[in-house]
């Protein structure tokens, strides 16, 4: 794990990349932050998540960071010892954990925790979907204040250009720098369910509503159909080895708060 902190002092504030380490568009867009002539109002700390597994160009080596948190500093997998120590790192501040994703459908937040504080900051990204995971739980944001956004497909020029916008904007409506802002009323998708699967070839679209009976996925001679009707959030053909995505209904807007 890289930490630095731009400015001096102690940070409120966290940025994290690659909690996957093959979704690097939150690095490019801390590095451009740094090589710009924005002057930040107070610190901001930096961490790039899995050094190593960004170093190999994987998404990780033993286990999934994102489902390992807040992991354990005794385990014997590189990901469940990295957890315990990304998890300290993020105490006390409040985050936002920069993603890209094999997934269409992007840009948008994603909160974890549930907590009113955490929905607020969906806002401050400036993006028009939030998806709320909390009730499967799980992520690097969990059991902190904190936002993930999903920027694009995977390490594309293009993910780390709106990473880059996503960040200034986010800094922007937290009073860390000064920039124009306009905080966002984000249509909210409530996970409620995950889709498991493999091999699966996925056939609707992410944020499209699916109808019950509706085919979503196809494999060989079998298919998926919607038990009830519900929308697909981060669902792919290759994203997950186990699960074709995740199934969410719609639950309004995320009011001004
Ligand atoms: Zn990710």
């Amino acid at each position: 794990m890289h930490v630095e902190t731009l400015g001096d002092g102690r940070p409120r504030y966290t940025v994290v990349a690659c909690v996957h380490g093959d979704e690097t568009c939150g690095w490019h867009a801390f590095n451009r932050l740094k090589a710009s002539d924005v002057s930040l109002h107070e610190p901001v700390k930096f961490v790039l998540a899995n050094e190593r597994a960004f170093k190999l160009g994987y998404r990780f080596c033993d286990a999934d960071l994102n489902r390992v948190m807040p992991g354990d500093p005794e385990s014997e997998q590189h990901e469940v010892r990295l957890a315990a120590s990304l998890q300290r790192e993020l105490e006390g501040t409040t985050v936002i954990d920069f993603h890209s994703t094999e997934s269409r459908g992007c840009p948008y937040a994603i909160v974890a925790g549930g907590d009113a504080a955490s929905r607020r900051l969906a806002r401050s990204t400036g993006l028009d979907r939030m998806v709320d995971m909390s009730p499967l739980g799980g992520g690097a944001t969990e059991h902190v204040t904190g936002v993930a956004v999903e920027c694009g497909y995977y390490d594309d020029e293009d993910a780390a250009s709106v990473a880059h916008r996503i960040l200034l904007h986010f800094l922007a409506a937290e009073g860390l720098v000064d920039r124009p802002y306009a905080r966002s009323t984000p249509e909210v998708y409530e996970v409620f369910d995950d889709a498991p699967g493999r091999g699966f070839t996925f056939v609707a679209k992410n944020f499209r509503r699916v109808e019950k009976e509706e085919v979503f996925a196809e494999k060989d001679d079998t298919v998926r159909r919607a038990e009830t009707a519900f929308y697909p959030v981060l669902m792919s053909t290759h994203g997950y080895d186990d699960r074709i995505g995740f199934k969410a209904r719609r639950a309004g807007r995320v009011e001004e708060v």
